[in-house]
């Protein structure tokens, strides 16, 4: 038995999202015409009361399109220090749109509307880049999947307004965000200008994301993910898989959160562990106490067939998922309890 904790993009499609991907009606989505992408489209666009949603590839490529549509070269993105647009995305906001980051120091990976107005350049300084575009993510990756305060969310959303700035969101693990909180999609729609969300992480499918947005903005969107390399033909049997795990993968998320909840409890009581952050979600980071070697650590639970990962600057990171097992779970906490 190999348990693999090192991310929630390791798992793989069950029978039953097989068996769906399987039976999907197809078609040359370059023309728009995949029934099963247009009905995906249609069915999240409507979760989120945004009129616009387009299937892309990956989480990166459609933050990307966002970034581009909402900008020019240039110009200036507001973004928390820990964001994936910024860290992980190979640097593609320099170098697919031009444009520049303005990094917060948030708590993990979260910000407030009085640090996006301290980081607003004034517009008409020109010898510093325009600002353009504020991006949120929730829950946030680096930051071990915190959930924003929905208050805050809304009160950014006023700066923009006043500022004239786009408002993305970086919704690649939103559903887990919407589980915890109780919170809805439609919620979130009301509030962003552009939102990606994935479908390949907690959700167990294989490849896919998709970008909502309203009208005007997303118009050019077609065009940037066919410039990005991202048009994709028959591709009905991947959104068969995203329309599967919207009818199945959501409200389980649950499952993977009170999973991540109890691997902290025992994570906290072990000597060798100096601190667990706090787990709201599937993600739990924590750090070993400096006299145990980290690189070590990963091994020993590496020998055991359990594999985490390693996020630089001592911290350690475990992510619970569909494919993490009831009997994986007992397993992980009687070899982490023998530690
Ligand atoms: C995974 C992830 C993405 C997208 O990643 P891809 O691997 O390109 O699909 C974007 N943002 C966050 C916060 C993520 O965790």
């Amino acid at each position: 038995m190999i348990i693999d904790l090192r991310s929630d993009t390791v798992t793989k499609p069950s029978k039953g999202m097989l068996e769906a991907m399987l039976n999907a009606q197809v078609g040359d989505d370059v023309y728009k015409e995949d029934p099963t992408v247009n009905a995906l489209e249609e069915r999240i666009a409507k979760m989120f009361g945004k009129p616009k949603a387009l299937f892309f590839p990956t989480g990166s490529m459609a933050n990307q399109a966002a970034i581009k549509l909402h900008t020019n070269p240039g110009e200036q993105v507001i973004c928390d220090k820990y964001a994936h647009v910024y860290n992980y995305e190979g640097g593609g906001a320099s170098f697919n749109s031009g444009v520049s980051c303005r990094l917060i120091d948030g708590d993990r990976g979260m910000f407030t509307a009085n640090q996006v107005v301290e980081s607003i350049n004034p517009p008409d300084f020109y010898h510093s880049p325009l600002t353009s575009l504020v991006a949120v993510e929730n829950t946030t990756n680096k930051g071990g999947g915190a959930c924003w305060d929905f208050e805050e969310i809304k009160k950014i959303r006023t700066i923009c307004d006043d500022h004239d700035l786009g408002y993305h969101l970086d919704g690649a693990r939103l559903w887990n965000a919407l589980v915890a909180k109780g919170e809805t999609a439609a919620q979130y729609g009301d509030l962003f200008d552009t939102i990606s969300v994935c479908l390949s992480k907690g959700l167990g499918c294989p490849i896919g994301s998709v970008l909502v947005g309203n009208e005007d903005i997303m118009q050019g969107a077609i065009r940037i993910r066919k410039i990005f390399g991202g048009g994709m033909r028959q591709v009905g049997y991947l959104a068969a898989a995203g329309l599967y795990a919207l009818d199945h993968h959501v409200e389980r998320l649950a499952i993977d959160h009170s999973k991540a909840q109890e691997i902290g409890a025992v994570l906290s009581n072990l000597s060798m562990i100096k601190v667990v952050e706090p787990i709201e979600t599937n993600i739990i980071i924590f750090e070993v106490q400096p006299d145990v070697n980290e690189t070590a650590f990963v091994q020993q639970l590496a020998d055991a067939n359990i594999h985490i990962i390693g996020m630089g600057g001592g911290k350690l990171r475990i992510v619970t998922h569909l494919d993490y097992t009831d009997a994986m779970h007992d397993k992980l906490l009687g070899i982490l309890q023998s530690m």
